[in-house]
């Protein structure tokens, strides 16, 4: 009966220690066998600890107790259990945290004590306990492990400080700037969370600061799960960009909430960054990165001044791309942007260049195209991103058009001026040979004809001209180059201008009548009696002008020259000769080449007709040397007409023929003015009338 309650009991308590979390093994030590541990008990949770059934444990134990040690903690555990078997340490003062390896191989931190110790005749009773402490060591060593971090980082920083956010407790702090030792003077931490504050003066940045970095902000942070957060801003402490952060974590044993706070210096980095930002604007219309492998893009920097830009991304390279160039790219661009910037073509281009670049025109916003170039190039030795740019060229574009046309134009003149020169050159050997052949042939004959004086006198005139047409033409080749080289210049003095045109007439006059031309001089308005200015130039120039309208103008036609002052201010008169001619015209094409040296209009009529082509080009020269213009306006076939410009001078010792008239008071005299030419009769009514004639009615008003 006693042996049932006992065992009953013996059953109950058993139960008893099955529904324990903790594990326990109970053994036996034998007087006469100290060093065999007998293991005859394991409850479940023991079991589930080691990670087997309650009688394989046992089994196992029963083997040996030292089974799921590491073989190195084995003998250390062992030593420490022997000094308590053998009496040398108290049984309640062995407490050990030890690693074991359960049957799954899995590691697990345990605490292992000795509960109880009771003695009968044959040795010792144990009971061991074994509890699983692997959680809470190993949120300690993370701990441990990131208080260690934390303090290293600290070392790098511009600033740091360790504080206790529960008990408002500042642990550590330090800096390496003066300015920021200062703001760190104050104890607690709320007050020094403060005084940083003080220094970021931009409002933006400070009321980022002050949301996120009080006592209160952090706690409620971390409770949400928030355990980092970091700031960039001005601060006046370096005058420079400082990044300001905290790191928060509980100390798993008083579970108080500690927090790391740092300052890093990143004014070099910031500056980097806004340069490039800066450049990318101007030189970008944005920049991004191809994930090769994913094919897909993200733009990481775009200009504000940047047009059609495509989606930030992270999205699909090709269909994206696909989608702007049918949006933005003009029609005829289309299909060569699209080979361009297929996704195969691009990896083919990178392949064989570094670098690969196409240039392509977007549509803007006014629906007119763009020059933009596209760039693609790998950032990474792995080939697993392409960092990509456009950038807007159309200025540079446009400058090279124009360069080019420029370079054309030149390339065109040049070609034209050694093609003119070259046809001078043979020009010339054949226009100096005519007059000098005639001379030698024409002598040769005077010489063999001494004896008939009216033949000889005839050669020796022939001879004459020859010799002044060659004159002429060695006078022209002698000015042009003086032009040409800037030796040209103005002789200026007070002339006669009646004896101008008097002169001029004399040389035309004759020439025309030997044409059968009809020459007429009308001189408009009043004009000076002398002025001041270059004569002799001025004459050559009407003169060339002149002699062209007779060159080429057949027989029967008709030449005018047409002069007027047409304003004086200051003493400076500004001149107007007009040449007009009913000759054969100046083709339209050949209009803008007429004053370049050494041209001739290519026609069957012009070739007929002697000449260098320097006429006109010595009379532009010219005229431009008197600060004056030469225009032409003519139609093929029907005539030309020269405007010529310039200035001369006026003074009142040149206002001689004025003072002439009035002395001569002419208004008692009565005028008749006959010519065939209409415009002849009306400027000279202009004339008389300016002398103040009287007209007495019969020429029609
Ligand atoms: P040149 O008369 O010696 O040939 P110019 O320089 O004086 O040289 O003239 C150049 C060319 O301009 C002439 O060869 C001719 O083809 C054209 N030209 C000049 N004046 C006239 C005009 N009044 N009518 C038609 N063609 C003209």
């Amino acid at each position: 009966m006693k042996e049932t309650k006992e065992e009953t009991e013996q059953e109950m308590f058993r139960e008893l220690l099955d529904q324990i979390n903790i594990g326990l093994m109970a053994c036996r030590v034998y007087h006469n066998a100290p060093d065999t541990i007998d293991a005859y008990y394991v409850n479940n949770a023991m079991a589930v600890l080691m990670g087997y059934e309650p009688m394989e444990l046992l089994e196992l134990y029963k083997k040996s107790i030292w089974n799921n040690l590491f073989p190195e903690d084995r003998e250390n555990l062992q030593e420490k259990v022997n000094r308590v078997l053998t009496g040398q340490q108290h049984f309640t003062e062995f407490c050990e945290d030890i690693w074991i390896v359960r049957k799954n191989k899995e590691i697990r931190w345990v605490n292992l004590r000795i509960v109880s110790r009771h003695e009968n005749e044959s040795g010792w009773n144990y009971c061991l306990s074994c509890q699983d402490i692997t959680e809470r060591v190993e949120t300690k060593q993370k701990y441990q492990e990131e208080m260690t971090y934390y303090t290293t980082f600290a070392k790098q920083s511009l600033a740091f400080f360790h504080c206790n956010m529960t008990n408002n407790v500042v642990e550590k702090k330090n800096s390496s700037n003066m300015k920021m030792l200062e703001t760190m003077v104050p104890q607690n931490v709320d007050e020094i969370l403060a005084s940083i504050g003080d220094t970021i003066p931009l409002p933006e940045e400070r009321a980022i600061y002050d949301a996120h970095f009080t006592r209160e902000a952090m706690i409620k942070a971390y409770e949400q799960g928030v355990f980092h957060f970091a700031m960039e801003h001005w601060d006046t402490c370096i005058d420079g960009w400082i990044e300001t952060s905290y790191d928060m974590l509980k100390n798993p044993v008083t579970g108080e909430l500690v927090a790391f706070m740092f300052a890093r210096d990143i004014n070099a980095r910031i500056l980097a960054q806004k340069i490039i930002g800066r450049i990318t604007e101007q030189e970008y219309d944005y920049i991004g990165c191809i994930d090769v492998a994913r094919k897909e893009y993200s733009i990481y920097i775009q200009s504000q001044n940047g047009t059609r830009l495509p989606p930030i991304g992270p999205v699909d390279f090709e269909s994206t791309i696909a989608e702007m160039i049918e949006k933005f790219v003009p029609a005829e661009d289309a299909e060569m942007t699209a080979v361009n910037v297929n996704f195969s073509h691009i990896l083919e281009e990178l392949q064989k260049n570094d670098v690969y670049t196409f240039v392509t025109r977007m549509l803007e916003n006014d629906g007119k195209p763009r020059y933009k170039r596209v760039s693609f190039i790998y950032l990474d030795d792995m080939k697993q991103t392409i960092l990509f740019s456009r950038s807007d060229i159309q200025a540079i574009m446009m400058e090279e058009q124009e360069q080019k046309q420029v370079l054309g134009h030149a390339l065109r003149a040049a070609e034209q001026a050694s093609k003119a020169k070259s046809e001078f050159l043979s020009r010339m050997s054949h226009e100096i040979r005519t007059p000098m052949n005639a001379i030698i042939g024409l002598s040769a004959l005077a010489a063999s004809d001494v004896d008939k004086p009216d033949v000889m006198a005839d050669s020796i005139a022939k001879i004459g001209m020859s010799a002044r047409y060659l004159l002429s033409l060695i006078n022209d080749i002698l000015d042009m180059s003086r032009i040409e080289s800037g030796r040209m210049e103005l002789n200026e003095s007070v002339f006669d201008f009646d004896k101008l045109i008097f002169n001029i007439n004399n040389i035309i006059f004759p020439q025309a009548s030997k044409k059968g031309v009809d020459y007429d001089v009308i001189v408009n308005r009043y004009v000076e009696k002398a002025y001041l200015g270059d004569e002799t130039k001025i004459q050559q120039v009407l003169i060339n002008i002149l002699g062209n309208s007779i060159k080429f103008t057949p027989k029967g036609g008709k030449i005018t020259l047409h002069v007027e002052q047409l304003e004086c201010v200051d003493n400076r008169a500004r001149m107007r000769f007009e040449i007009s001619d009913t000759g054969i015209g100046i083709d339209e094409d050949y209009l803008p080449h007429l004053f370049e040296a050494f041209t001739r209009e290519a026609n069957g009529y012009t070739a007929t007709v002697q000449g260098t082509g320097l006429g006109l080009a010595i009379a532009k020269s010219m005229v431009e040397m008197m600060d004056g213009d030469i225009r032409v306006r003519s139609i093929k076939n029907v005539g030309s007409v020269f405007t010529v410009e310039l200035f001369l001078g006026v003074s009142e010792a040149t206002r001689e023929r004025l003072n002439l008239v009035e002395s001569m008071n002419l208004t008692k005299l009565h005028a008749l003015i006959i010519d065939d030419d209409v415009l002849v009769c009306e400027s000279t009514e202009q004339i008389f009338r300016i002398w103040d004639y009287r007209l007495n009615g019969w020429i029609p008003e």
